[in-house]
C-alpha cells in the first residue's frame, strides 16, 4: 500500500487544480508531519484524518458590487475560508490585493491553523479577502467597497464564531469601515474584528505585534545559540505593517537594518533605515518608496527587486509569498547570512528553504515567526470579552512571552522527532499535535 501522506498530497493536487500555493503549503506541512502520521498510519487512514485536515470546513465566495466616485459600478469577488475550528473560533486576516483568488486564501487559511495553534491560544484557522485593489482608490471608494464586502461577510462571522483581522491591503482604515458596517447591520458592538482602532475596542501593541514578535523570536533564536543580534546587519523586504515594526524593533535591539522594499522598488540606506520617514511615506502619505531619498539623500533607490543581494547577517522577508527564491538563497549564503526568519506568509520558495537549511542557515518559517500578530489579535479578543483594555507594556510583555515559548516549543518538537535545528518540521509538528488532539477528542465532525 502506498503512503497515506503521499496519497493525500496527490489528491489535493488533483482536487484543487490551479492552486499552486495551496499545494505548496499542504506539501510542506504534510512532509513535516509524515513522521507522526506514519507512526500510526492505519488509525489515521481509517479516521480520514488528513482528508479532514486539508479540506476546509466551509468556503464562502461572494459578489461584492460597489460604486466608484464617478458613479460607475464595479464587481469584485469576496472570500472567507473557514478552515478548521478544532481549537477555537476561526481567526485569520482579510487580504485585499488584485492577486487574491481561492487558492491563495486556502493556502493562507491552511497555514493559519498551525500558526494559531503554536500561539498556545484558543483560535482556529481561517482567512479571507478580495481581489479589490485599494491602491489608487479614494477614501470614499475604499469605504464603499468595505461596506459592500461586510454586507455579505457579516452573515458568517461573529465574536464567538469567526473573527477576521487585517492582512495585505487591510489596515486600520479598512478594519474601521468594516466594523462600522457590521455594527450597523447586526446591531452588535462586539469583538468581531481585530486590529480595531484604540477608541473602539482595539488593543495597544496590535499594530506593532507582528514585526515586534518577529524580532522577539529572532532574539531568542540567537540567544539560544549563544549569540546576540546587537550590531548585526539586517535586510528587510516590504514596507508595510510587518516590515515597518520589524525594522523598528530590530533597531531598538541594536541591529542595523539597511533595506526595505515595496512592489515597485527597494531602498538601500547604509546608515540604517529611517523608520519615521518610512512611516510618513507608507502610513500617512500612502506613497511610493521613491520618496525616501527626499528624507535620506545618502540612500539609494532601485527599481525592481534586489534586497537579497545585500550582504547581511539576518534576512527578514516581510512582503508577500514566494518573494525569496533559490537564486536569492544562493546569494544570501554566499554573503554569509546566519538566519532567515519569515515575517510574511510563505515568502521563501520550497527550493530556497531547502537550500538555506542545507547550508546551515537558521530558518524559522512564517507560521512561527509571524505568529505574534495573530497572538496579539487573540489578546485583543480577550480584552473585548472582559470589556477592559490592557496597557502597552502588558500586551507587549505577553507577546514577548508567547514568542519565547513558541521558539522553545518548535525547537523541542524538532529535537524530539530527530530533526534538531529544523524549525520547519518543529513548527509543523508542534502546531499539528494540538489540533490533532482536539480533532480526535471531538469525534468525526
Ligand atoms: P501591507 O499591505 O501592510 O504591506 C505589504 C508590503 O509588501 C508592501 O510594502 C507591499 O508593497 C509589499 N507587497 C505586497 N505584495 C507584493 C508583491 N506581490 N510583490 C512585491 N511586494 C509586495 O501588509 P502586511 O505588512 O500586513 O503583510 C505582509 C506579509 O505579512 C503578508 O504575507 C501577510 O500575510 C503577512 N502577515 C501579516 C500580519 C499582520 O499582522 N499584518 C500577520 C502575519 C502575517 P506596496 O507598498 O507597493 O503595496
Amino acid at each position: 500500500m502506498s503512503s497515506y501522506v503521499d496519497e493525500i498530497i496527490e489528491q489535493v493536487i488533483k482536487q484543487n487544480p490551479s492552486e499552486p500555493e495551496f499545494h505548496q503549503a499542504v506539501r510542506e506541512v504534510l512532509e513535516s508531519i509524515r513522521v507522526v502520521i506514519e507512526a500510526n498510519e492505519e488509525k489515521f487512514r481509517r479516521d480520514a484524518l488528513l482528508e479532514r485536515l486539508v479540506n476546509p470546513e466551509r468556503q464562502i465566495k461572494f459578489r461584492v458590487p460597489w460604486i466608484d466616485d464617478k458613479g460607475d459600478v464595479h464587481v469584485n469577488t469576496g472570500y472567507r475560508v473557514q478552515f478548521n475550528s478544532a481549537i477555537g473560533p476561526y481567526k485569520g486576516g482579510l487580504r485585499l490585493h488584485p492577486s487574491v483568488n481561492l487558492g491563495i486564501i486556502k493556502f493562507l487559511g491552511f497555514e493559519q491553523i498551525f500558526k494559531n495553534s503554536l500561539t498556545g491560544l484558543p483560535i482556529g484557522g481561517g482567512k479571507g479577502g478580495s481581489d479589490f485593489d485599494p491602491k489608487g482608490k479614494s477614501d470614499r471608494e475604499v469605504m464603499r467597497f468595505c461596506q459592500a464586502f461586510m454586507t455579505e461577510l457579516c452573515k458568517y462571522i461573529g465574536a464567538d464564531t469567526d473573527v477576521p483581522a487585517g492582512d495585505i491591503g487591510t489596515g486600520g482604515r479598512e478594519i474601521g469601515y468594516m466594523f462600522g458596517q457590521y455594527k450597523k447591520i447586526r446591531g452588535l458592538f462586539e469583538g468581531v474584528l481585530t486590529g480595531k482602532g484604540l477608541t473602539y475596542g482595539g488593543s495597544l501593541a496590535r499594530t506593532e505585534a507582528t514585526g515586534y514578535g518577529l524580532l522577539y523570536i529572532v532574539e531568542e533564536l540567537f540567544k539560544s545559540h549563544g549569540a546576540d543580534i546587537a550590531d548585526k546587519t539586517v535586510v528587510v523586504s516590504g514596507a508595510g505593517n510587518v516590515a515597518i515594526y520589524a525594522i523598528q524593533k530590530a533597531q531598538q535591539l541594536g541591529a542595523k537594518v539597511v533595506t526595505c522594499s515595496d512592489s515597485t522598488g527597494w531602498v538601500y540606506d547604509p546608515e540604517g533605515i529611517d523608520v519615521a520617514a518610512l512611516k510618513q511615506i507608507k502610513e500617512v502619505d500612502r506613497a511610493r518608496l521613491t520618496e525616501y531619498k527626499k528624507y535620506r539623500p545618502n540612500s539609494e533607490y532601485h527599481e525592481g527587486r534586489g534586497v537579497w543581494a545585500v550582504k547581511c547577517d539576518i534576512a527578514l522577508p516581510c512582503a508577500t509569498q514566494n518573494e525569496l527564491d533559490v537564486e536569492d538563497a544562493v546569494l544570501l549564503v554566499e554573503n554569509g547570512v546566519t538566519a532567515v526568519c519569515e515575517g510574511a506568509n510563505m515568502p521563501t520558495t520550497e527550493k530556497a528553504t531547502k537550500y538555506l537549511q542545507d547550508n546551515g542557515v537558521w530558518f524559522i518559517p512564517g507560521k512561527a515567526a509571524n505568529a505574534g500578530g495573530v497572538a496579539t489579535s487573540a489578546l485583543e479578543m480577550s480584552q473585548n470579552s472582559e470589556r477592559l483594555s490592557w496597557t502597552f507594556e502588558e500586551v507587549d510583555a505577553k507577546l514577548k512571552n508567547i514568542m519565547v515559548n513558541l521558539y522553545h516549543n518548535i525547537d523541542d518538537a524538532a529535537k524530539k522527532y530527530g530533526f534538531e535545528g529544523n524549525y520547519v518540521v518543529g513548527a509543523n509538528i508542534a502546531g499539528f499535535e494540538k489540533v490533532l488532539d482536539a480533532m480526535n477528542a471531538q469525534g468525526i465532525v
